[in-house]
């Protein structure tokens, strides 16, 4: 597709720089989405720097401004002139957390590439442990929480319901308890490219596309500085994204439910007529009231379900770019 094409287009002349310019092709790619990290992102820069630096290979840290409000994207400039390892994606307005991932991948070159949040929440320290992995030949990596901390009860139990329910409705078995933070082989990379849905449940691609999968423990740290960027109204809309993306259960459920319902009215009726020629009883207005705004729930309930659907069709047939970029800093 166009849109392929471009991407792939951005890509190679990326590489076709580097070659002149003589800079070898990164060994390690680091990703991470920001959006309003201003005090978060110094620390941030220097903790990865750090560890990457003790590993003694070519690295490329891609920070993508995820339409940041406040003073993100002037420290991230200053960094880029500081650091010619720093490359920046400026999008030209929020596109969301995942879309900014995939961004990432889009314009990575390095050969393993490390997703991780820029809130400090995903430790830099567990990188090493990553690639220890990927140098053994595993090809994701994945990092599993053993522990959250400074996060509220009621995050920790809705996250907990969501792996639950998708390892029950879908068919592809996503790990538990693992967030984006991750480490990516070039070969997934190029398969994830590919892939140009707009709902993008990025956990969910990478655990579709193969490969040697394996899980590295770690303990989840509370955010360095600011607030969490997804309230429930975002939680619910990257719930439904992942469920939509990977499962048609909920629509299949209209069908079980219906073939339950229907055999339900049948013994009714039968109860009605037997009630009717052997009492001479009438089942009353208040019954018939309730079945009928019991149904008519239940059928508003599946059409909702049937529209989120539909409108991601919608979503995927309008064929939309992913993501715009105002500017890019290489
Ligand atoms: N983020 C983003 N775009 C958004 C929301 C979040 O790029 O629209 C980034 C954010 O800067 C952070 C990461 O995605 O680095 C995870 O977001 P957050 O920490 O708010 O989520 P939580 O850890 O609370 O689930
Ligand atoms: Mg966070």
């Amino acid at each position: 597709s166009i849109h392929k094409h471009r991407i792939q287009l951005a890509r190679g002349k990326r590489a076709e720089k580097e070659e002149q310019a003589d800079i070898p092709v990164p060994t390690f790619s680091i990703i991470a989405p920001v959006y309003n990290e201003e005090e978060t992102i110094p620390h941030f820069y220097e903790r990865v720097v750090a560890v990457m630096e003790g590993l003694e290979k070519p690295f490329e840290l891609l920070l993508i401004n995820d339409g940041s409000s406040d003073n993100s994207y002037r420290v991230m400039c200053e960094l880029h002139t500081r650091d010619p390892r720093v490359h920046v994606i400026n999008f030209s307005r929020n596109f969301g957390h995942q879309i900014a991932i995939s961004a990432g991948l889009d314009y990575a070159s390095g050969e393993a590439v490390i997703i991780l949040d820029s809130d400090l929440q995903d430790p830099p320290e567990v990188i090493p442990s990553l690639i220890e992995r990927w140098k053994e030949g595993a090809e994701v990596v994945y990092a599993q929480r053993t522990r959250r901390e400074g996060e509220t009860k009621f995050k920790l139990l809705t996250a907990r319901a969501f792996y639950r329910l998708i390892e029950r409705i879908t068919s592809i078995s996503i790990p538990r308890d693992t967030g984006d933070f991750r480490l990516l082989d070039r070969r997934v990379v190029d398969a994830l490219v590919t892939m140009r849905e707009h709902h993008r449940f990025m956990r969910g691609l990478s655990a579709w596309v193969g490969f040697r999968q394996e899980a590295v423990p770690y303990v989840r740290h509370e955010r360095f500085a600011g607030t969490t960027k997804y309230p429930l109204s975002k939680m619910i809309r990257f719930s439904l994204d992942a469920i939509t993306s990977f499962s048609h259960v909920p629509l299949q459920l209209a069908t079980s439910l219906g073939f339950m319902l229907a055999a339900l009215s049948l013994i009714g009726i039968l109860i009605a007529a037997i009630l009717r020629i052997f009492t001479g009883a009438i089942v009353g207005q208040a019954s018939t009231l309730t079945l009928v705004l019991f149904l008519g729930g239940i059928q508003l309930i599946f059409l909702g379900i049937i529209g989120e659907y539909l409108g991601r069709i919608y979503d995927e047939v309008r064929a939309r770019p992913l993501y715009i970029v105002h500017d890019v800093l290489e």
